[in-house]
């Protein structure tokens, strides 16, 4: 479990000073104009084509070749702050707001042993902001509605911190509260991980990115998830540098 904010700890919330990985934003402009077109939000859940190496979790080390550079490349950072939606302590639904909380608090602690981050207690200092709100219904080629228990929407501005501009992906994860804690905790572990870079499907159910979950929920990071992003963190970014 994390630590809660205001206690020392790697994912404990930080306030502002020239050590703070999270400086506030300052200001915001629209980012110059990528090369390539892209996918703005996940990807659907797609029924994907047979893996012609066969199935099974020993038959790939990764699953690299589901995944896909956004516009400006692979998406990535050498640090990554995320902030959570605070329980609402004034709401009647205190006990549903502090259930989705603690769900999506841990399923930020497997990826803090693969991708640095710290949990902030203001959205402005983050990159990664885990709403809880159903997403919206999406409506699909065929025509036909969908719903889902999360999303995450990527956009890229460049953004003024600390006096300098840089190029920073913003992630919003939307994060239903209308889940079971378990079923809470697999759909934000799934969905953070979009947010930290894998943007694409497993074909495995056993991966916390899998296209098509199996009935348990996946609540720690399979061997696969963890090579995957590894690979894509060894990619060219251009998140990585002012
Ligand atoms: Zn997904």
């Amino acid at each position: 479990m994390l630590a809660s904010p205001g206690v020392a700890g790697p994912l404990a919330a930080i306030g502002a000073d020239s050590s703070d990985p999270c400086p506030a934003e300052q200001a915001r402009r629209a980012a110059p104009p990528p090369n390539a077109p892209p996918p703005n939000t996940t990807p659907p859940h797609p029924t994907p084509p047979p893996d012609p190496r066969g199935p099974g979790p020993d038959t790939a080390p990764d699953y690299r070749e589901r995944l896909q550079a956004g516009p400006y490349g692979w998406v990535h950072r050498p640090h990554w702050c995320v902030w959570v939606e605070p329980a609402d302590s004034t709401g009647t639904a205190t006990a549903v707001e502090q259930r989705w909380r603690a769900a999506v608090e841990a399923a930020l602690v497997p990826w803090q042993g693969v991708v640095p981050l710290t949990l902030v207690s203001e959205p402005e200092r983050a990159q990664v902001r885990v709403r809880r709100q159903r997403p919206p219904l999406r409506r699909e080629a065929n025509g036909r509605q969908r719903a889902s228990h999360g999303r995450a929407l990527l956009e890229v501005g460049e953004v003024q911190r600390r006096g300098q501009w840089q190029l920073e992906p913003q992630v919003v994860v939307l994060i239903s509260p209308g889940q079971r804690q378990a079923a809470i905790q697999a759909t934000a572990l799934h969905e953070l991980g979009h947010a930290f870079g894998l943007w694409g499907h497993s074909d495995n159910p056993a991966d916390a990115m899998a296209a098509q979950p199996g009935p348990l929920p996946i609540l720690q990071l399979s061997a696969r998830d963890r090579a995957s992003l590894g690979w894509v963190l060894r990619q060219p970014s251009r998140f990585a540098q002012p």
